[in-house]
């Protein structure tokens, strides 16, 4: 609590006990509050009328009984969230999560940051994200279908396209989605494109929305190197993960000239001097949905899998993580600060640790945190409600390019308010004030609800 602004911490104290238990949610409150108290002591107006305390407090939760039938026959039991953070800028809008590890905490914690990554894309948004602790691994397509289609016979009546609009995260992807609308759509009997995204493209969804959250990261990053006069050219890059941030953060590096050596799962990770073979990931994750291991078995030489481990270890230029949350530790930070890092761009929300952010801060690394790198997923999921609204469907050209532009503007607007707040190149704290300020101006026109 050493950092927090005084008038903050009987606010944060009060939040850490009502939150009991919840570290992740802790995590992320004590990460936005100590950049918040730089702006309460320039602004104190929006300390005024407990925004502070508001603004951390998710406007609606629902937890609810998912039961499904195995194909074994057996009756299985999950727990559904949605936790409907804040739509003071628009509809709540965020994934949902299916991974064994869900619980109120990791959603409330992926709700709150939500909240100012949607404010960050400058697009009518507000923040939500839910999910369950169902485990995908190993289901077969009907175990997935039936078990989506319990899960939105009860998420259905809280959410639409002006309420609440889910799309994927880890464990969510586009059969998911596909899964949700169809029984979405049966149930309340409407064609209501706009209550889901990362939809197909052949019922509703947008060009580049796969891509956007690993091109997104790419975009931001290469803009935060040009700020040191350098690029992705012939850099050196690892990037954690396999899934879809990873994937389509290689395919953009790889374009601006990047070389990436090492991926990853839950585990282990594979090195490839050559240079991953992105086609060959693709093909083992997006079509076999087999693990990462699977590389390196069908590569064969000049490439090795490391089980368990710290993908941490292979020396890199830039790091871009792309897994989960908490996956980089201080002792990864400094390994990575020892082999020469020079930039990482947070792909997963809240990858880096607290001490992991400060030691390659305290390094002078380039830190692009993910509520800014990462909100290229979320914004062309509002491209794709703007599709939907529309009745149109744009180029996957005209998609990107929007895209690209969003990304400048969020990287522009964290390094200025960064500049404002007298921390120049501070990009933690650029967009938490960014976003929360953001947040915090339409809270207050609005009144206290
Ligand atoms: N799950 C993604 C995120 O963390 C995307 C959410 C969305 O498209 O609504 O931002």
């Amino acid at each position: 609590m050493s950092h927090i602004d005084e008038k903050l911490q009987p606010i944060l104290s009060t939040l850490l006990h009502r939150n009991a238990g919840e570290k992740e949610f802790h995590q992320a409150l004590n990460e936005v509050l100590e950049s918040v108290g730089r702006v309460i002591s320039k602004h104190p107006e929006y300390a005024e009328e407990a925004l502070i305390e508001r603004i951390c407090e998710p406007e609606r939760q629902i937890i609810f009984r998912v039961p499904w039938i195995d194909d074994n026959n057996e009756v299985q039991i999950n727990r559904g969230f949605r936790v409907q953070f804040n739509s003071a800028l628009g509809p709540y809008k965020g994934g949902l999560r299916f991974h064994p590890s869900v619980n109120v905490g990791i959603i409330k914690f992926l709700g709150f940051e939500q909240t100012f990554k949607n404010a960050l894309t400058g697009l009518p948004i507000g923040g939500g994200k839910g999910g369950s602790d169902f485990n995908p691994r190993g289901r077969s397509n009907r175990e997935i279908m039936r078990f989506c289609q319990s899960f939105m016979m009860e998420l259905h009546r809280h959410i639409g396209e002006y309420i609440d609009v889910p799309a994927g995260d880890i464990g969510v992807g586009g059969r998911e989605i596909g899964y949700m609308f169809g029984i979405y759509k049966r149930l309340t009997n409407r064609y209501e494109a706009g209550v889901l995204t990362g939809k197909g493209l052949s019922y509703g969804g947008s060009r580049a929305r796969t891509e956007a959250t690993g091109y997104g990261n790419a975009y931001f990053v290469q803009r935060m190197l040009g700020t040191k006069g350098t690029s992705f050219d012939g850099k050196r890059c690892v990037i954690s993960g396999s899934g879809n941030v990873a994937i389509y953060a290689m395919e953009k590096v790889l374009s601006f000239g990047g070389k990436v050596v090492a991926c990853s799962d839950s585990d282990g990770y594979v090195v490839d001097d050559a240079g991953i073979d992105l086609e060959l990931v693709k093909q083992i994750k997006e079509v076999q949905r087999e693990r990462i291991s699977e590389y390196a078995r069908l590569k064969g030489s000049g490439c090795h899998y490391i089980k368990g481990g710290s993908i941490w270890d292979v020396p890199c230029d830039v790091a871009l993580p792309s897994a989960t949350q908490n996956e980089l530790n201080g002792g990864d930070a400094k390994s990575l600060v020892e082999n020469g890092v020079i930039a990482i761009g947070e792909g997963a929300n809240m990858p880096c640790t607290p001490e992991a952010v400060h030691i390659f801060q305290e390094a002078g690394v380039l830190f692009a945190p993910g509520k800014a790198a990462n909100a290229g997923g979320v914004a062309t999921s509002a491209l794709e409600m703007q599709q939907n609204a529309s009745r149109d469907s744009w180029t996957f050209e005209k998609t990107e390019e929007r895209l690209a532009e969003i990304m400048h503007n969020i990287h522009d607007a964290c390094a200025e308010t960064a500049e404002e707040y007298g921390a120049p190149g501070n990009y933690v704290l650029g967009a938490n004030i960014t976003g929360f300020v953001r947040v915090a101006e339409a809270m207050r026109a609005l009144g206290i609800v």
